[in-house]
C-alpha cells in the first residue's frame, strides 16, 4: 500500500502530452487555447464615437449654453459601418452615431442630448460647450497591434471568445481532448428505469463517472456496464486499449471472489504501477499504463468512486488538456473530522464565507463510502492527512471544491 502523495506522484509521472488541433471559434468553448493570441490590429481600429451625437471641432462649441445656444451647419452622417467622407470645416458638425468613425477634421462629440437633436434641418444648436476628446474612443487605447491578448495554456471561457471573436479569429489551435473509455462493473447492477430484484441496485456510477468526465471537457468514446465475468471485461477493455487516452473502471478491483477487474488488466499487459493506497475511502485504487494509455480501476462503492475521480482522475484529465486551476483551498473546520491513524481520510462536506471572510467548512455527517446522498449537499471534499487524532473545530483542513458548485 503506498501513500496519496506517492500514488500522485506516480501518476503525475505517466502523463504523455497530447497534440494539438485546429477547430472553429463555435466549438471552442472550454477547450485550451495552444498558443498566445495576439491582437492582430489595434482596438479600436479607428478614432470613433463613443454616444450618439454630432462630431464637432471643439473650439466652434466655445460658450455654448442651453440660454445662447451656438448654431452649427450639419454636413454629414456617420453611422456605424457606414463613414463619412467629408472633412468637417470650421463651423460645421456631422451627426455621428455609437461606433461611427469620426470624421477628419471632428476633435469632439457633443451628445444628442446636448443638442438641438437629429433632424435633416441643416443647421443644429448646440446647448454645451465641448471639450477635446469627449465621447470618443480612440485608436488603440484598449489594446495595441501585437499585444498578447490571450495567453497559451488558457481555458476558452466566454471571455475568452468574446475577445476572439472580436480580432476576428474564427479558428484557433487547441490541446486536444483525452479520448475516454468508462466501464462500470457489477453483476447486481440495474438500469435506473429497468424493475429491480431482490439483491440488486441501480447503477449510479456509470451516470456519475459520466457526467464528472463530461465536467472535465474530455471526449467520452465507450461507456459500458459489464459483467462480473472475465471474457466481458477483457474484450470491452482489449477495445478501449486501442482507442482511449485514459480508461476508467469502477467496481471488481476489491478482494472480493469477483474481483476479476485486476487480473483482467494484468493479462491484457496492463503495466501496474500501484493497487491499494492508504486512503479512506478508495484504498483498492488500481492504477496501470499500456504505453501512453492511463488506466484507472476505481473502486465500486459510489462516494470511493465518485471521490478517487476527483482526487485522481480529474486532474489528469485537466492537466492532459492543460486546463491549469486549482480547487484546493484551506478551511476552518466548524465541526469535529475524523482523521485515521494511517491512511489520508476523504469526506464530502460544505463550505463557507463567513461575515469575516473566511471560509469555514463542516464535513458530512454520512461518513459512509456506500452512503451517495452524502454528495448532495456537498460542495466540497474534506481532506485529511494520516493524524493520530481527530482534528477539532477551529482546526484548519484542505479542501477541494466541486467547480460545478458555489461556495455559499
Ligand atoms: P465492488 O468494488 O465491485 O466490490 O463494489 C463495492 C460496492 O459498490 C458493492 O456494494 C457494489 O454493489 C457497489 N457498486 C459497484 N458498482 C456500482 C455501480 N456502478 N453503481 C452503484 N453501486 C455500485
Ligand atoms: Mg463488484
Amino acid at each position: 500500500m503506498i501513500s496519496v502523495n506517492k500514488a500522485k506522484t506516480i501518476i503525475g509521472d505517466n502523463i504523455k502530452y497530447l497534440g494539438f488541433e485546429t477547430i472553429l471559434l463555435k466549438n471552442a468553448g472550454n477547450r485550451v487555447n495552444a498558443q498566445d493570441i495576439t491582437a492582430t490590429f489595434p482596438m479600436p481600429l479607428f478614432n470613433n464615437s463613443a454616444m450618439d451625437g454630432f462630431a464637432v471641432r471643439a473650439v466652434d462649441t466655445k460658450g455654448a449654453k442651453k440660454t445662447s445656444p451656438i448654431k452649427l451647419i450639419m454636413v454629414g452622417v456617420s453611422s456605424a459601418g457606414i463613414p463619412s467622407k467629408i472633412i468637417l470645416k470650421p463651423g460645421q458638425c456631422i451627426q455621428c452615431m455609437t461606433g461611427g468613425k469620426i470624421p477628419k477634421g471632428a476633435d469632439s462629440i457633443v451628445i444628442v442630448e446636448n443638442s438641438s437633436g437629429f433632424s435633416n434641418s441643416k443647421t443644429v444648436e448646440i446647448f454645451k460647450e465641448a471639450k477635446i476628446g469627449n465621447h470618443i474612443r480612440k485608436k488603440g487605447e484598449e489594446i495595441k497591434q501585437g499585444d498578447v491578448i490571450i495567453s497559451k495554456n488558457t481555458c476558452v471561457t466566454p471571455n475568452e471568445i468574446g475577445a476572439l471573436a472580436t480580432f476576428g479569429y474564427k479558428k484557433i489551435s487547441v490541446t486536444i481532448r483525452p479520448k475516454v473509455a468508462i466501464f462500470v462493473t457489477g453483476n447486481e447492477l440495474v438500469e435506473p428505469g429497468d424493475k429491480i430484484k431482490l439483491g440488486q441496485i441501480y447503477n449510479s456510477n456509470l451516470y456519475i463517472l459520466v457526467e464528472l468526465a463530461k465536467k472535465s471537457g474530455v471526449e467520452i468514446v465507450m461507456m459500458e456496464t459489464i459483467k462480473d465475468d472475465k471474457n466481458s471485461l477483457s474484450k470491452s477493455l482489449s477495445k478501449a486499449l486501442k482507442t482511449c487516452n485514459i480508461i476508467i473502471s469502477s467496481g471488481g478491483i476489491s478482494m472480493g471472489r469477483f474481483d476479476y477487474v485486476r487480473e483482467v488488466y494484468n493479462k491484457l499487459g496492463v503495466n501496474e504501477h500501484f493497487w491499494k493506497v492508504a486512503q479512506k475511502p478508495g484504498k483498492p485504487l488500481f492504477f496501470g499504463t499500456v504505453e501512453s494509455t492511463l488506466i484507472f480501476g476505481l473502486p465500486g462503492n459510489p462516494v470511493s468512486s465518485f471521490i478517487c475521480f476527483i482526487e485522481y482522475v480529474y486532474p489528469v484529465m485537466q492537466e492532459l488538456q492543460r486546463k491549469k486551476i486549482n480547487f484546493k483551498h484551506y478551511a476552518i473546520l466548524t465541526e469535529s473530522f475524523p482523521a485515521e491513524n494511517n491512511k489520508h481520510r476523504y469526506l464530502f462536506g460544505r463550505s463557507w464565507i463567513n461575515s469575516d471572510g473566511k471560509i469555514l467548512c463542516a464535513p458530512s455527517s454520512k461518513s459512509g463510502s456506500h452512503m451517495i446522498t452524502s454528495s448532495l449537499e456537498s460542495n466540497c471534499i474534506l481532506e485529511s492527512p494520516p493524524k493520530n487524532k481527530n482534528l477539532k473545530p477551529g482546526d484548519k483542513i484542505t479542501i477541494n471544491l466541486l467547480n460545478w458548485r458555489n461556495i455559499e
